[in-house]
């Protein structure tokens, strides 16, 4: 169990992996941290406020929409 965490690391948007020493990290308020591969992904989740599981070129795109149950 020693594995370099900075080499796991995901985009928090499109779900690409994030190679080491790139990416941007974004901190938020609660404390939870999250990596974004590039400035287009960062504008999506921060500005647009998009949900990836809607857009085709995310890896967390939901075909045929999104389930909502709770
Ligand atoms: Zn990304």
């Amino acid at each position: 169990m020693s594995k370099t965490v900075a080499s796991l690391r995901n985009c928090f948007f499109c779900g690409k992996h994030i190679v080491t020493g790139q990416g941007t990290m974004l901190a938020k308020n609660d404390g939870s941290i999250q990596w974004t591969c590039s400035d287009k992904c960062k504008k999506n989740l921060r500005k647009l406020k998009r949900d990836p599981r809607k857009l085709k070129w995310t890896q967390k795109y939901v075909k045929g929409g999104i389930r909502v149950k709770k």
